[in-house]
């Protein structure tokens, strides 16, 4: 695919990426919050609709065992109910309210003794003034009397004016313990199972008067309900007052706010990784898609440098050549016309071993024929086979081995081809220093080899990328210095693949040293 084409859907993908990733975050932040909060009105909805179911059996069970039994009997005369612990009429006679209740056995009503308990009700009672609240008892008048008022049950009736007083009331005490303990758990089992999530608590004229678990925080209750409510919908003035009972429900743990809170909290985190994980995996695809065009870049401007490179060898070779086939060179020429094809011959040997090595290098990483080496060995070859260089650019050479340095283990062709190249540079780029310096030391762990020289040195700004393959300074470019740009690239390969690293210290018209440092054979 053409470079520009490349560079074009390069481009339109980082735009893509970074229009894409925000927008998609926008709309996952959003969409997370609406399915929040519509989890958060189910879940309410639910709660909402077993607290009602709740209220509703708890209602009917106590204002069923309040109703008259069937047939218009005496309360008390149907079935018992397991919530009522009493149940008595009172009856107006002559002389005050006399108290009737049912005699099991006989079926009959029988009269008794007004129980201290009651006595403030009867006092109301003949007085005819309001009676006193008690949400324990309920009181109602029964049919054939005035019609009936108040709520039937934990509030009483209020007095009513009329021409013909109330004859006959209804007393019932509600057996308060077996409601708390029989009737409240079992309809908080039916409507909030056992407990593991939902707390129940009942309070009672502001009072708790069932708790389901200590444990529950029921400051700020997730849904809190009245029972035994006014059917018409008429709101007690005072809960406290009346005895009104309030149920509260609190989700276990935390609250149902801070659930929902938590799980859009996770989801968030969940998408907002994979958006992330989307957002590196595209930022390392565009990095590499960036790197190969670069690659391709460098290979074209390579291709283009090397046929150059080779091209100049070879026109000197072809003239040499047919100038010496021509005999148009004289006897004294040959050897000046010998020493020129030598020269050449090696630039291009040279130029093919790198080009050879560097695409071997790539597929191995390696050194092929590893061997015990001696570091001197390795710099005198080296320095012999670049002699004709260091000659023509007249450098002094100076080389500084001590003779205690270690062995190390390597593939002495490679090596001494990476010291070429290393030496190669060094009279390329500097010999305006005339000097060249090449010394060798160990520390504890690796044996270094630097290869010096007083020339131009190296732009800060090239210094980084000198070692990347085809990169050449401009500066040698100007200079029209001949080269291909692998040659440190070969270097830095020869030295990874043996374990080891190669660095430059340079500054502009200050020279350039640059280290081999390999590591040192181990003795097993
Ligand atoms: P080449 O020499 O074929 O251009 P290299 O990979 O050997 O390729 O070197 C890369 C670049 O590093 C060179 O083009 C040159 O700019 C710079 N360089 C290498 N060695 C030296 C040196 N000794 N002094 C100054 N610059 C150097």
């Amino acid at each position: 695919m053409p470079i520009r084409r490349q560079r074009g859907i390069l481009t339109a993908t980082i735009v893509c990426t970074a229009v894409l990733l925000p927008a998609l975050g926008i709309l996952q932040f959003r969409w997370i919050g609406e399915v929040g909060r519509a989890a958060r009105q189910q879940i309410h909805s639910d709660l909402e609709r077993s607290a009602n179911a709740f209220r509703e059996d708890f209602d009917e069970e106590l204002r069923g065992a309040l109703q008259p039994p069937q047939g218009g009997g005496p309360p008390g005369s149907g079935p018992q109910s397991p919530y009522i612990s009493h149940a008595y009429i009172a009856a107006r006679t002559p002389v005050g309210f006399a108290l009737l209740e049912l005699d099991r056995e006989t079926h009959e009503m029988r009269g008794l003794d007004w129980p201290l308990n009651l006595d403030p009700i009867r006092v109301a009672l003949e007085a005819g003034a309001p009676l006193p609240r008690d949400p324990s008892i309920a009181v109602e008048q029964l049919p054939g009397g005035p019609p009936p008022g108040g709520r039937g049950m934990f509030e009483p009736p209020p007095p009513r004016a009329g021409p013909r007083p109330p004859t006959r009331w209804r007393i019932a005490i509600l057996d308060l313990d077996a409601i708390r303990q029989r009737l409240i758990p079992q309809l908080a089992k039916r409507y909030f199972g056992d407990g593991s999530t939902w707390a129940v608590r009942v309070l009672r004229t502001g009072e708790v008067y069932f708790q389901s678990s200590t444990s529950a925080d029921f400051i700020h209750p997730d849904l809190e309900l009245e029972l035994l409510a006014d059917p018409a919908g008429r709101g007690p003035a005072n809960r406290a007052d009346l005895g009104v009972c309030l149920l509260q429900i609190r989700r276990q743990g935390a609250s149902l706010d801070d659930v929902v809170a938590a799980t859009q909290r996770r989801d968030l985190l969940i998408s907002f990784s994979g958006l992330g994980l989307l957002g590196v995996s595209s930022a390392f695809l565009i990095l590499a898609a960036r790197r190969s065009e670069k690659l391709a870049q460098l290979r074209m401007e390579f291709v283009a440098g090397i046929s150059h490179e080779l091209r100049t060898p070879i026109a000197v070779l072809a003239s040499a050549a047919d100038n010496l086939a021509d005999g148009i060179v004289s006897p004294d020429s040959v050897p000046k016309y010998g020493a020129l094809i030598r020269k050449e011959a090696r630039r291009l040997s040279r130029m093919v071993d790198d080009v050879l090595t560097w695409s071997g290098l790539e597929h191995r990483s390696k050194p092929p024929n590893p061997q015990t080496l001696a570091v001197a060995d390795i710099v005198a070859h080296s320095l012999a086979a670049c002699r004709l260089e260091i000659d023509q650019a007249g450098c002094a050479v100076e080389t500084t081995i001590p003779t205690e340095l270690p062995a190390i283990s390597g593939d002495p062709a490679w090596l001494e081809q990476a010291l070429r190249n290393l030496i190669g540079n060094a009279c390329k780029y500097g010999a305006a220093g005339k000097w060249l310096g090449v010394s060798a030391w160990q520390d504890a762990t690796s044996v270094s080899i630097s290869v010096a020289d007083r020339g131009t040195g190296i732009e800060r700004k090239d210094l980084a990328r000198i070692f990347e393959p085809f990169y050449r300074a401009k500066s040698a470019m100007d200079a029209q210095k001949p080269g291909s740009g692998i040659g440190l690239s070969v270097v830095r390969r020869i030295a990874e693949a043996h374990g080891g690293t190669v660095d430059v210290s340079s500054a502009p018209g200050q020279g350039a040293t640059f280290i081999l440092r390999l590591p040192k054979e181990s003795k097993s």
